[in-house]
C-alpha cells in the first residue's frame, strides 16, 4: 500500500524527521485560506499517487494567497499523468541550499535492508541510476543488528554533506529508519531530503510503502488507504478476498494457490502464450469468490482465452465449478475456456460443468498447451 506524500510527513512528524508548515486543501478557498495562514510564499502540491509531479504540472509555486487560490483551481479537478487531483498540500516555501536523495528499502539480494543516497537529490532516483550510477551510495543494514550511526556517518561523507550538519543527519536516517521497521515498510524515501539556506534539514517529499501482507498489524494505517487511486478491479478482488494482479498478455488465469498460480503463468509463457493476470482465489474458496473472480477476469477486454487451473484440496471442485456455472449462466462468454480441474470432489465438479462447453484437461501441460493454442487462434 502506497500512502500519499501528506500521509508520509504525518508519519514524518511522528518520528521527529522535520517537514515544511502546511495542511491539506480540497478546494481553491481553503488552499487560499491556508496560503494566508502560512503568511508567504508558499508551494501547492497534487496528491497523486505518481512520481515526477513536479515535471508533469503538479507542483507550483506561488506568492500570494490570491495567487495561491487561482493556481488551485487550476490543479484541482485536473489530471496528472491521467488521476485526477482531488486534493493539494499547500505548505510554507522552502529556500532550498541543496536537494538530497535518502531512502531505505529492500535488498532482495542479500534479504537486508538497503539505504540509498544521493547528493542528486530532488529527480527521480530511477533516473539518477539511469544517467549517473555512480552518484548513489548504497549501504546495507543487517536486520538483526539494525541501523549503526557509523553507516549513517560513511553515507554523510560520501554524498558530501557539509561536517557541521552529520549529527543532525544521523538522526535522521535512525528516525527514517525507525518508521521503516516499525511500520513493516518496503520503501521510506525522502525526495528531495532539502537543506535549507538556514543550514536546517527539511523532508520537501515523502514517498512510504508498506508491505499489503502486514497491513493487518497497522490498522490505523488501513484507514488511509486512498481507493481512488487503485484500479476497481483490484478493489473489487480484495472485498472477495482474491489476490489479483492484471498483466499484459490475453490467457485469464483462475487459480488456486499462489504457488499453482505462478506455475500456471510459468507453463503459460512456456508454452508461447501470455498470461493477462495473476490469480489466485486463495484456500477454500466458496462459489461466490469464484464467481467474483471470474468476472474480474472477464472484464478485462484483453482477455482472449481462459484458463482454470484448479488442485482441489481444502478447496472443492464442485464448490469452484458451480462459480464457474453462474458466471456463464449470467454472462455467457463468447471466448474459449480451458479447465483443469482435479482433486476434492473432481467428480461432482465435472458433472456440474458436463453440460458446458469447456474444453478440458487432466495436467497443467495440456491445459497450457490448449490455451495457448486458442489464444493464438483468436489473435
Ligand atoms: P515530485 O516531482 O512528485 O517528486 O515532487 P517533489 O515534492 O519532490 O517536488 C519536486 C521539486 O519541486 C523539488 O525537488 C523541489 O525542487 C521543488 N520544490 C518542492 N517544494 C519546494 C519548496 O518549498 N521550495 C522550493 N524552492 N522548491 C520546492
Ligand atoms: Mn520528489
Amino acid at each position: 500500500m502506497r500512502l500519499h506524500e501528506y500521509q508520509s510527513k504525518e508519519i514524518f512528524v511522528d518520528y521527529r524527521i522535520p517537514i515544511p508548515r502546511g495542511r491539506l486543501a480540497s478546494t481553491p478557498e481553503e488552499a487560499g485560506l491556508i496560503a494566508e495562514e502560512l503568511n508567504g510564499p508558499v508551494v501547492l502540491k497534487a496528491q497523486v499517487l505518481v512520481g515526477g509531479r513536479g515535471k508533469a504540472g503538479g507542483i507550483r509555486l506561488v506568492k500570494s494567497s490570491d495567487e495561491a487560490e487561482d493556481e488551485a483551481s487550476k490543479i484541482l479537478g485536473n489530471r496528472i499523468k491521467d488521476i485526477p487531483v482531488r486534493r493539494l498540500l499547500v505548505e510554507e516555501a522552502v529556500n532550498i541550499q541543496q536537494e538530497i536523495y535518502f531512502g531505505l528499502t529492500v535488498d532482495r539480494e542479500s534479504g537486508e535492508t538497503v539505504m540509498i543516497a544521493s547528493a542528486a537529490g530532488g529527480v527521480e532516483i530511477e533516473e539518477v541510476a539511469r544517467v549517473s550510477p555512480e552518484k548513489i551510495v548504497r549501504i546495507n543494514i543487517n536486520p538483526l543488528i539494525g541501523l549503526r550511526d557509523y553507516q549513517a556517518r560513511n553515507c554523510a561523507t560520501d554524498i558530501e554533506i557539509p561536517r557541521e550538519l552529520w549529527r543532525s543527519f544521523i538522526g535522521i536516517a535512525r528516525n527514517l529508519y525507525q518508521a521503516y521497521i516499525t511500520l513493516d515498510s518496503t520503501l521510506a524515501e525522502i525526495n528531495p531530503l532539502v537543506i535549507t539556506t538556514e543550514n536546517r534539514w527539511m523532508a520537501l517529499d515523502g514517498k512510504i510503502i508498506i508491505d499489503d501482507n502486514a497491513l493487518f498489524r497497522h490498522i490505523d494505517i488501513i484507514d488511509k488507504r486512498d481507493i481512488s487511486a487503485e484500479s476497481p478491479e483490484e478493489i473489487e478482488a480484495r472485498k472477495f478476498g482474491v489476490s489479483y494482479i492484471k498483466l499484459d498478455g490475453n490467457i485469464g488465469c483462475l487459480v488456486n494457490g499462489a504457488g499453482l498460480a505462478m506455475a500456471t503463468m510459468d507453463i503459460i509463457r512456456h508454452k508461447g502464450g501470455q498470461p493477462a493476470n495473476f490469480l489466485d482465489i486463495g484456500g477454500g474458496a466458496s462459489s461466490e469468490r469464484v464467481a467474483a473472480a471470474l468476472r474480474i477476469i472477464l472484464a478485462d477486454p484483453q482477455v482472449k482465452t481462459i484458463l482454470i487451473n484448479i488442485f482441489g484440496g481444502i478447496t472443492r471442485c464442485d464448490e469452484v465449478a458451480l462459480g464457474i456455472q453462474q458466471v456463464l449462466k449470467e454472462i455467457k462468454p463468447e471466448i474459449p475456456f480451458v479447465i483443469r480441474l482435479v482433486g476434492t470432489n473432481e467428480k461432482e465438479g465435472k458433472q456440474i460443468l458436463a453440460d458446458s462447453s469447456l474444453t478440458t484437461a487432466d495436467s497443467l501441460q495440456e491445459a497450457a498447451e490448449k490455451a495457448v493454442k486458442l489464444s493464438l487462434e483468436s489473435a
